[in-house]
């Protein structure tokens, strides 16, 4: 068992309310709401893309939310948004996103203390022990969307890496993190002129899921990295179980993630941008919560299940973290993370 994974073993359990406080939810939601309705407006300008992961065209309808439409790919079963916000109108929903200013300005200073305790404080133990197992040099760590910094700066008070450069386009965030000291780029990696090169480590929790043509992000961290530079992505696994559950009603299936990747399908785009992948693993602690939230308000029915009542109701106290954790051991919760190494060629 690796270091990593031992980690898991013992990380606490997540309650959502600590990490979303119920209070500030409603005007949060309004906030997102009126950048979906912004989207909907440029609708004209949406464009049809192929699967993101293996490039094959054959797929099937999956379902709509928000009026998206996402669809599963044929041949590797990533879902995917289809049509999907161009480039361009995708930059302008991030530059003036009320969601994500509302974020920066409520929920993170609300919920920073245990997101730095229960979340970032295992993420950045994760990523040390797999620089330790892959002999990676703690030298330059660059982090991609650090939103409000909290890992970055983590990073920097343990001293772990010699140098944190963070790379977030969204300004309110950018601010965020220049306030902690932090060495900022305010743009996409994906605009990048050489200022970052030779990094040992890059890490960008939940970016690809965001992004219009997720190869060009890998094509940019390849860029960024040294020759055997280690790459660490996180994300949503569109397999994971309170998606496989709940489908659109799951958390994971949101306007913004036009990618929902799955561990198969993540390694083979990762692997066509020059990685050689060294592990996929799910260390999600909220997929049997979610479900569990889901059927106490009577968002998903669960008559006909006695099984999922029974584990994910009846008996929650007593099975939920079991099998919570055993969700996380077969690569079968939401959230998965990704390592690799640059190759010499890509
Ligand atoms: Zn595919």
């Amino acid at each position: 068992m690796t270091e990593a994974k031992r980690y898991d073993k013992v990380a606490e359990r997540l309650r959502e309310n600590e990490i979303r406080p119920a209070e500030l939810l409603s005007e949060q939601e309004a906030a997102f709401a009126r950048d979906v309705e912004r989207l909907h407006q440029r609708s004209a300008e949406f464009v049809e893309v192929d699967c993101p992961a293996c490039g094959s065209a054959l797929r099937k309808n999956a379902f709509e939310k928000y009026g998206f439409t996402f669809l599963r790919c044929g041949s590797c079963a990533t879902l995917y948004m289809s049509p999907r916000p161009s480039e361009e109108v995708m930059a302008d929903y991030y530059r003036n996103s009320e969601n994500y200013a509302y974020w920066a300005k409520h929920i993170f200073p609300a919920s920073e203390d245990i997101r730095r305790e229960k979340i970032h404080k295992p993420w950045l133990a994760r990523v040390v022990a797999y620089c330790d197992q892959y002999c990676i040099e703690r030298g330059t760590m660059v982090e991609i969307g650090p939103g409000f910094g909290t890992f970055s700066s983590l990073a920097i008070e343990q001293k772990v890496f010699k140098r944190v450069v963070a790379i977030e386009p969204t300004p309110e965030l950018a601010e965020a993190c220049r306030r902690r000291g932090m060495v900022v780029f305010e743009k996409r990696v994906e605009d990048l002129c050489n200022e970052v090169a030779d990094a040992d480590v890059v890490v960008a929790f939940e970016v690809i899921e965001h992004l219009f043509e997720p190869s060009r992000l890998l094509s940019s961290l390849y860029a960024v990295l040294r020759p055997g530079g280690l790459l660490v992505l996180s994300c949503p696994n569109g397999e994971g179980f309170d998606v496989a559950v709940l489908g659109p009603g799951s958390k994971a299936v949101d306007a913004e993630h036009v990618n929902l990747f799955n561990p198969a399908s993540l390694g083979v785009l990762v692997r066509s941008c020059g990685f050689e992948v060294l592990e996929v693993n799910t260390p999600g602690r909220l997929d049997a919560e979610f479900v569990h939230d889901a059927i106490v308000k009577d968002e998903y029915n669960v008559s006909g299940q006695p099984f999922l009542q029974r584990v994910l109701v009846d008996e929650w106290e007593r099975l939920g973290g079991d099998f919570q954790q055993f969700l996380a051991e077969h690569q079968l919760s939401s959230h998965m993370w990704l390592v690799a190494r640059k190759q010499d060629q890509p």
